[in-house]
Order: C-alpha cells, then sequence, then structure tokens
C-alpha cells in the first residue's frame, strides 16, 4: 500500500476537523496544567490550513506538508504552534518531491519530525510533553513493520503505544513548557500537546484504513 499526495490531504482535513471537534476537550486539559488555549491555538492553525490546501492540491506531498509546516509556524500561538510547524516542515523535507510513499518514507517522514520537535524544545522523553506520545507511536510503528507486519496494522500497532504514551504522562512531572511552572503540581493530569499528537495520529490511521 502507498501513500498519495490525495491521502495526504485527506489527513489533514481529518486533523482539521478532529482539532476543531476536541478543541474545548484539548483547550479544557490546557486549564489543569497550562494557559487553556492549546485547543484554541491549534484550531486557529488548522483553520488557517485548510484555506491553504486548495493552492498544493496538485503539489508533491514534502510541498503540501511544508505549507502546513510555515502556516502552522505563522498562526498558531503559544508552543505547540513552533512545534507542530518544525514537525510537519521537517516531514515535508524528509518526504521531497514524491507524490507516492511507501511504509520506509513514512517512517523516515514521522522519524524526521520527531527530530525536529526535539531540537526545537529541546525536550527528550519523560518530561511529560507531546513527545511523550509521538516518541513510543513511532517506535511501535518501526518494530511492527520491521516484523513484516503491513502498513495499516502496524500503524495500529502504532497507535495503540501512541495511546499509552498519552496516558503514561498523568503521573509525570513537567520538566518542559509552562505545566514545568507547576512543578509537582502538574502531576496527575494529562499532558495536553500528547492528547493532540494522539488525536493527530489516530486521523492517520483512519484515512489509512480507509486507503486499503
Ligand atoms: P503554550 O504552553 O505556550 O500555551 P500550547 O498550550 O498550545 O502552548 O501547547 C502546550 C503543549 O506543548 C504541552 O502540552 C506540551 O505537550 C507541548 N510542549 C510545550 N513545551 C514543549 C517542549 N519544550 N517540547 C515538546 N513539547 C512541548
Ligand atoms: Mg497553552
Amino acid at each position: 500500500m502507498h501513500i498519495t499526495a490525495e491521502h495526504v490531504i485527506t489527513f489533514i482535513e481529518r486533523v482539521a476537523a478532529t482539532v476543531k471537534e476536541q478543541r474545548d476537550y484539548l483547550t479544557q486539559l490546557d486549564s489543569a496544567i497550562g494557559d487553556s488555549d492549546h485547543g484554541v491555538n491549534l484550531d486557529r492553525g488548522f483553520t488557517t490550513v485548510l484555506t491553504k490546501l486548495p493552492g498544493v492540491a496538485d503539489k508533491d506531498i514534502g510541498a503540501i506538508l511544508k505549507t502546513v509546516g510555515t502556516t502552522l509556524v505563522s498562526t498558531v500561538g503559544g508552543a505547540s504552534g513552533p512545534l507542530y510547524g518544525t514537525a510537519f516542515l521537517r516531514a515535508g523535507m524528509a518526504t521531497g518531491d514524491r507524490f507516492e510513499l511507501g511504509p520506509a518514507d513514512l517512517i523516515a517522514a514521522l522519524e524526521a519530525a520527531l527530530e525536529g520537535i526535539q531540537a526545537r524544545g529541546k525536550s527528550t522523553r519523560g518530561e511529560k510533553t507531546m513527545i511523550d506520545a509521538i516518541g513510543p507511536g513511532i517506535d511501535a510503528l518501526k518494530e511492527a513493520n520491521a516484523a513484516g507486519e503491513d502498513l495499516v496494522s502496524a500503524m495500529r500497532i502504532g497507535l495503540a503505544a501512541c495511546e499509552a504514551g498519552m496516558q503514561a504522562t498523568i503521573p509525570m512531572l513537567a520538566t518542559k513548557g509552562r505545566a514545568s511552572y507547576l512543578g509537582e503540581r502538574s502531576i496527575g493530569h494529562q499532558d495536553p500537546g500528547a492528547t493532540s499528537a494522539f488525536l493527530m495520529a489516530k486521523a492517520m490511521l483512519e484515512v489509512a484504513e480507509g486507503i486499503v
């Protein structure tokens, strides 16, 4: 199975719809350990992204992802804008001028995205951030792919690990971002960014399930 540029557009549209639908939930999570803007931030960004998609509909996957990245960097306030923006930009750079991606290309794009987030946020795993969901998700996807699972099965395994990673942020002490200002009081709350990352991974799987 290959992922086409059209599938990537569908994925972005699905992320935008999910973010809108889950905006209040994400903001509610951010109100516990942040400043109550995560859902609003992402919704503003992806609503603008939707207006840019017609302009890249016939472009390669790298161009589509880079447009998403630059739009997020310039329209999403807060930490998550530059972080997700960098993730999409790096994924776009890794993808280049391809119109189709196989499993190895997808994994390489996701790894580039994760490296971009870590470089920009100076974060490592275990600090109660989005990378605590993204990192384990990519590891599991990669392992399942190497073990011979087809792409959709490997993505399902990846999503389960991503969800477990998201849930594992609840008992963590935040040492990066706004939540770190709370110190011990950040413990006991699910990280908003890990949650939005899981929702994006879920959207990715749903698109892949629709194309097999
Ligand atoms: P802000 O914290 O500036 O209000 P958002 O509320 O939009 O921005 O996003 C908060 C999320 O960003 C957190 O839940 C966390 O997952 C993520 N985050 C914050 N700082 C970092 C960082 N340095 N590295 C990785 N992720 C981070
Ligand atoms: Mg916030």
